[in-house]
């Protein structure tokens, strides 16, 4: 039988978040050869299409209704229900991002199958397809399958490859009229914290500023050094509980889990609840005056050295590099 994938296309400030591709390509392994149908839900959603198309899905299917403007999970659930309800899938993906961790699990329920949430890669061994997610704060990692039913996943941002972009693909995009009722919760606007510069949890290079920065102002030569790089600045507990920088930043097992392609700890001694949130990153450097600090042991190439001086010294070099 043809398999049938739903992926979650996510939107977030106006533009779709890079995870939907990536789970797009995660789709297209579980439906291996079948349809990866992408899902919008918004009030104006149907415009984003077209990327999802470039990026692999089959056809999308857009589900706008004024009442799902803001993210509930009242609302996105009917939504998505409406649509498994119609094309009976054999396999659903979403990200594992704020919205995707909310979402699943209800939709999980609703549908009486298993999820497996937070999975950073697919293998193939035996003809099965298996999912890898870390456990244990990222120490370990555990292989699952899902061998009847619906095949229900999140994936990590930044593990999965998307595919490539492929600008003449065409693909069906639908609309489906859904009525959305009883929501028991009603968002009337959404106030975000001005963020500079990009998405922590999509960001390709990060620089984290542990207790080690010794003040807010001690963060100004990390986001010189995100600046060139064209990076993200991100913290360690220890700096967000100092009130060096605020809570968005944390990175760790009660923060943010990031897997960038290069990530910079300054200033962090490497404790294990800081290490559950990127040692999965592809290089790790530590800069850190103490030689014994615990980060060494996950970081690719190691700074023995003061932070105020390493850190303008690598921005210079890599400001002469791009210049
Ligand atoms: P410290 O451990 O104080 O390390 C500071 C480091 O800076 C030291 O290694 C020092 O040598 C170095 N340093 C000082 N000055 C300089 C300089 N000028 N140049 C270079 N190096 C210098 N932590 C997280 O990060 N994320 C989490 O999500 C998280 N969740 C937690 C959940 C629980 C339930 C608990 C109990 C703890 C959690 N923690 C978390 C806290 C964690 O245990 C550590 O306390 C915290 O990570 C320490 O932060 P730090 O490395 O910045 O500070």
């Amino acid at each position: 039988m043809t398999k049938k994938v739903l992926v979650l296309g996510e939107l977030r400030d106006g533009a779709l978040r890079n995870v939907s591709f990536e789970a797009i390509a995660a789709g297209k392994k579980i439906a291996a050869g079948g349809q990866v149908i992408a899902v919008l839900i918004g009030d104006s959603v149907k415009s984003y299409s077209e990327d999802l198309i470039k990026y692999g899905a089959d056809k999308v299917i857009a589900i706008e209704d004024e009442k799902l403007k803001h993210y509930t999970s009242d609302g996105f659930s009917q939504a998505f229900l409406a649509v498994t309800e119609k094309e009976k899938p054999q396999g659903i993906v979403f990200g594992h991002t704020a919205l995707g961790k909310d979402l699943s699990p209800k939709i999980a329920s609703k549908l009486n199958i298993g999820l497996i949430s937070d999975v950073t890669a697919i293998e193939e061994e035996d003809g099965e397809t298996v999912f890898i997610r870390p456990i244990y704060s990222g120490k370990a990692f555990e292989k699952k399958i899902i061998s009847e039913g619906i095949v229900f996943v999140t994936v990590r941002p930044n593990n999965i490859d998307p595919l490539p972009k492929d600008e003449g693909r065409t693909g069906e995009v639908n609309g489906l009229a859904v009525e959305i009722k009883d929501l028991r919760t009603i968002i009337k606007e959404v106030v975000r914290k001005a963020s500079e510069g990009v998405d922590l949890s999509e960001a390709k290079v990060i620089i984290a500023g542990g207790r080690g920065v010794k003040s807010s102002e001690g963060f100004e030569p990390l986001k010189e050094l995100a600046d060139v790089l064209g990076g993200a600045v991100g913290a360690s507990r220890g700096a967000c509980d100092a009130d060096y920088c605020d809570y968005s930043l944390q990175i760790g097992q009660t923060g943010k889990v990031v897997t960038p392609d290069l990530y910079i700890a300054c200033g962090i001694s490497g404790a294990i609840q800081h290490m559950a949130g990127m040692s999965n990153s592809k290089v790790i450097v530590a800069i850190n005056k103490d030689p014994e600090a615990n980060i060494f042991n996950v970081a690719d190439y190691g700074i023995v050295g003061d932070l105020f001086e390493v850190v303008p010294l690598l921005t210079d070099e890599f400001r002469k590099l791009k210049a």
